[in-house]
């Protein structure tokens, strides 16, 4: 499969990995908006939040509980951060393969700042 996530995933494209467990690998966005913007994807591939099934529904707890704890190790968790998930063409999501961005470290003013 053509996804640049799995190939981040399986370390054929470099990228600044911090954290990676059985579920998620998080790394850093390869054209930052913000002093600190991470994305934590699934390691297994799910294209979009839609195609989510009830099953699957845990992982994305799991996604927003990372975010939390890579918060706190970025030292951004007491000012406050931002998580979004894109979704779909409308929602401005370009890679299809599911991902939380975590962004922090300036002022995040308006809807997506
Ligand atoms: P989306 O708009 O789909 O929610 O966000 C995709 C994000 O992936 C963008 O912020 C973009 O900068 C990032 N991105 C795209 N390709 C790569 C890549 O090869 N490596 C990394 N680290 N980030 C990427
Ligand atoms: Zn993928």
């Amino acid at each position: 499969m053509d996804c640049i996530f799995c190939k981040i995933v399986a370390g054929q494209i470099p990228s600044d990995v911090l954290y990676t467990d059985d579920k998620v690998v998080a790394f850093r966005d390869i054209s930052p908006m913000a002093p600190v913007h991470l994305l934590i994807i699934p390691q297994h591939h799910i294209a979009s939040l839609t195609d989510l099934t009830e099953a699957q529904m845990s992982l994305v707890g799991h996604m927003a509980y990372v975010a939390n704890q890579l918060a706190k190790q970025q030292g951004i968790s007491e000012k406050g951060y931002r998580v979004v998930i894109n979704c779909g063409r409308q929602g401005g999501q370009v890679v299809q393969h599911l991902h939380m961005h975590l962004l922090g470290g300036r002022e995040l003013s308006g809807m997506l700042g």
